[in-house]
C-alpha cells in the first residue's frame, strides 16, 4: 500500500502556480465573500488567504455580520463582478439560513465563478465544455493523475451525491472515459458496489464508515470526509483497516483537503488567463 501525500503534491502545485504568477502583467486577484462567524469557515477562509499570498495571488475577504441585508451582498457580487482586478470571486458556504444561497452562487459571473457552482458552470461540467469546476473533485482528478492512476475505463464508485462533491465528481470522472456508479443513503446493497470498484471515492460525512468489508484487494481508495471525533480529525474511511487492501490511499488530514484551496487558486488563474486570452 502507498499513501497518496495530498500536501506534497498540493505544495507541488502551488510552486507552479507561483512561478506563473510571477509571470503575470497584473497580479490575479480572488475575493471571498463570508457571512456570519462559523468557526470552520473562519478556518477555511484564512487557508485560502495564506495559500493565495503564499503563492502571489491578491486577496481580498468581504466579512458580513448575519444581520446584513441580502441586498448589501448582491451589491458587493455585482461591484466585484465588475471590477476588472478581481478575477475568481467565491462565497464561504454554508451561509446563514435566511440567505437565499442559490440565488447568491448565481449572481456570480461564470467567468470569476471559481468555486464552479453557477448553473452555468455545472452546465458546461455536464456538457465536457471545459468550466470552472468545484474545487474539491478537481483536487481528486489531479491527484489521481500526479499519482499516475489511470482512469479511463476503470470502475469508479463514488459514496455521496452531494452537489458539492460527488455529483461534480461524477462528471469529471466521466469526462475521463470512466464507468461511474454514485451511492448514497438510498443505494441497497451498498457493498455490492463499492466492492465492484477500482477507484473508491467515500464522500459522506460518516467517520470510518468505509472499513475493508467495502473494499477490493488493491483498489484506489480516496478519502473526501473530513469529521471531527474525540480523537481528533478523521475521514470516512477506516484508513488503519482499509490501507491494508488498497492499492493507495489518502490519508485524513493530508489528502484531499489541502488540494481544495490549491484548486482554488488554480481556478483563479484559469479565469486570469481566459480573460487575458480574449
Ligand atoms: P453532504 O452534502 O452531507 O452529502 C453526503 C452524501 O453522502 C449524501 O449524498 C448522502 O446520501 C451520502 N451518505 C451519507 N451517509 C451515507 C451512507 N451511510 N451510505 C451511503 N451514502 C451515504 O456532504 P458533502 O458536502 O458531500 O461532504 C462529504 C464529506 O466530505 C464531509 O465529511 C465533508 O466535511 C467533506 N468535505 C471535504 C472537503 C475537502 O476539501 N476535503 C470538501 C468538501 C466536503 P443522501 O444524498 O442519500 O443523503
Amino acid at each position: 500500500m502507498k499513501i497518496i501525500d495530498g500536501k506534497k503534491i498540493s505544495e507541488e502545485i502551488k510552486a507552479e502556480l507561483k512561478a506563473e504568477v510571477k509571470n503575470c502583467f497584473i497580479k490575479p486577484g480572488l475575493s471571498v465573500i463570508q457571512i456570519g462567524n462559523r468557526e470552520d469557515s473562519n478556518k477555511y477562509v484564512s487557508a485560502k488567504q495564506k495559500a493565495a499570498l503564499e503563492v502571489g495571488i491578491n486577496f481580498n475577504l468581504y466579512h458580513y455580520d448575519e444581520t446584513a441585508d441580502e441586498r448589501e451582498i448582491v451589491n458587493k457580487i455585482k461591484e466585484l463582478n465588475n471590477d476588472e482586478y478581481v478575477d475568481g470571486i467565491m462565497i464561504q458556504l454554508p451561509l446563514p439560513d435566511k440567505f437565499n444561497e442559490k440565488k447568491l452562487i448565481n449572481l456570480i459571473l461564470p467567468s470569476k465563478d471559481v468555486d464552479g457552482l453557477t448553473d452555468r458552470n455545472i452546465g458546461r461540467l455536464v456538457t465536457n465544455k471545459d468550466p470552472l469546476t468545484s474545487c474539491t473533485p478537481l483536487g481528486i482528478i489531479e491527484l489521481l493523475k500526479r499519482s499516475e492512476v489511470k482512469i479511463e475505463g476503470k470502475n469508479v464508485v463514488i459514496v455521496g451525491r452531494s452537489n458539492l462533491v460527488g455529483k461534480p465528481l461524477m462528471h469529471l470522472f466521466l469526462n475521463e472515459n470512466a464507468t461511474v456508479t454514485v451511492c448514497h443513503t438510498k443505494t441497497s446493497d451498498l457493498k455490492k458496489m463499492t466492492l465492484q470498484a477500482d477507484i473508491l471515492v467515500a464522500a459522506m460525512g460518516n467517520p470510518k464508515f468505509i472499513t475493508k468489508d467495502y473494499v477490493k484487494e488493491g483498489a484506489v481508495v480516496i478519502d473526501v470526509g473530513i469529521n471531527t471525533i474525540n480523537s481528533g480529525l478523521c475521514g470516512d474511511v477506516d484508513f488503519d483497516n482499509v490501507s491494508k487492501k488498497a492499492s493507495l490511499i489518502t490519508p485524513v488530514p493530508g489528502g484531499v483537503g489541502p488540494m481544495t484551496v490549491t484548486m482554488l487558486l488554480k481556478n483563479t488563474l484559469k479565469s486570469y488567463n481566459l480573460k487575458n486570452s480574449k
